[in-house]
């Protein structure tokens, strides 16, 4: 019974290939599901509610943008749709070369002066 041995070597390189992409896709599924055990499964944008059957539209998105920063409590991770995920995305690029927009805030414009009626009062009683 003759035992192939070059055949048992390239095996193992190709057991440690697998072995670090498993390694990787392991930490993935890891933390999501973690993300998926501690949140609703819902689109965090467009409140799209998922199931078993579309979970796989269902992504884990990481807050600070930072792949591996997995708190265990969960605080850096938000489910998102694909389309949401990719949006988020691009405005992250969007925001990160065109500088922080200040978007003009439909802030209440003080247009009642409370003292013009009170001037006009003080002038008609003069
Ligand atoms: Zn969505
Ligand atoms: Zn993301």
């Amino acid at each position: 019974m003759a035992v192939n041995k070059t055949s048992a070597n390239s095996d193992k390189q190709t057991q440690l290939v697998m072995a670090a992409r498993r390694e990787q896709e392991l930490r993935e599924q890891s933390y999501r599901g973690q993300a998926l055990k501690m949140y609703p499964w819902v689109c965090g944008r467009c409140a799209r509610e998922f199931t078993h059957k579309n979970l796989a539209e269902l992504t884990v998105h990481h807050r600070n943008h930072n792949h591996d920063d997995n708190p265990a409590d969960g605080s850096n991770w938000e489910l998102l749709c694909l389309y949401c995920h990719d949006n988020e995305h691009s405005r992250y690029e969007e925001t990160r070369f065109s500088g922080i927009q200040t978007r003009k805030a439909s802030a209440p414009v003080a247009t009642h002066n409370p003292f013009a009626d009170l001037k006009s009062l003080l002038g008609s009683k003069k």
